[in-house]
C-alpha cells in the first residue's frame, strides 16, 4: 500500500510528501500502522490503535483528521488530547506541516501559557485544537472553545494520560462533545481504565495492533 492509493485529497498528499522530503523524516511509504489505520479513520470509523510511539501514529491520526475537515468552516472540528505540553506542541507541528497545502488552522492549548492568548486565537477561529486535558477543559468551560462542530476526538497516549490522573477530565470533556463524535484512541498499552473508555465512548471500534 502507498499513500497514493488511500484516496487522500491531493493537497494532503502534497503535505505528506513535502514533509517526507526533509532528510530526517522521509514519508515516502506509509508505516505499518499508517497502512492499516489511515483508511478506516478517514471513513469516520472509531479506531483503537495499540502501538508504541515511533511507529508513525501521529501522522496516522493527523492525516485522518486533515482528510475529513471542512476547510470552509472556521470552527473547531477536531480535538486531540495528549498527556504533556511537549507532545501536544509536537502534534500541532505535524498537523500544521501535513496540512500546509490545505491551509489548516491548528492551535495547541496547553498549561503554562497565556489563557488570554488561547482565548484570542480560538476566538479568531481554528479547525483543530490539540492540547492537554486541563487547559482544553478550561477552554470548554469558559466557552472559549465551542464543542458544537467537533466531529473527531483523538486521545493520544491514552495510557499515559490515565496514569497521569487525567481520567476525570477526559470524561468531563467527553460529556461536552456531540454524542456522535468519531473517537480515536492511540495507546501503547490497554490498561483496564483505557478499555473502560473504549467501552463507554466508542461505537464498534476497529482495533489495530501493531
Ligand atoms: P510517531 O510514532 O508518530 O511518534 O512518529 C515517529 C517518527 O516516525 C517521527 O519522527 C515521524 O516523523 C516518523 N514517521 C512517521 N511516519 C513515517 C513514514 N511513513 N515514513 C518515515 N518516517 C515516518
Amino acid at each position: 500500500e502507498t499513500f497514493d492509493s488511500m484516496g487522500l485529497q491531493e493537497n494532503l498528499l502534497r503535505g505528506i510528501y513535502a514533509y517526507g522530503s526533509k532528510p530526517t523524516l522521509g514519508f515516502e511509504k506509509p508505516s505499518a500502522i499508517q497502512q492499516r489505520g489511515i483508511v478506516p479513520f478517514c471513513k469516520g470509523l472509531d479506531v483503537i490503535q495499540q502501538a508504541q510511539s515511533g511507529t508513525g501514529k501521529t501522522a496516522t491520526f493527523c492525516s485522518g483528521i486533515l482528510q475529513q475537515l471542512d476547510y470552509g468552516l472556521v470552527q473547531c472540528q477536531a480535538l486531540v488530547l495528549a498527556p504533556t505540553r511537549e507532545l501536544a506542541q509536537q502534534i500541532e507541528k505535524v498537523m500544521r506541516a501535513l496540512g500546509d497545502y490545505l491551509g489548516v488552522k491548528v492551535h495547541a492549548c496547553v498549561g503554562g501559557t497565556s489563557v488570554r492568548e488561547d482565548q484570542r486565537i480560538l476566538q479568531a477561529g481554528v479547525n483543530v485544537v490539540v492540547g492537554t486535558p486541563g487547559r482544553v477543559f478550561d477552554m470548554l468551560r469558559r466557552q472559549s472553545l465551542r464543542p458544537d462542530y467537533i466531529k473527531m476526538f483523538v486521545l493520544d497516549e491514552a495510557d499515559e494520560m490515565l496514569s497521569r490522573g487525567f481520567k476525570d477530565q477526559i470524561y468531563d470533556i467527553f460529556q461536552l462533545l456531540p454524542s456522535k463524535v468519531q473517537v480515536g484512541v492511540f495507546s501503547a498499552t490497554m490498561p483496564p481504565e483505557a478499555l473502560e473508555i473504549t467501552r463507554k465512548f466508542m461505537n464498534k471500534p476497529v482495533r489495530i495492533l501493531v
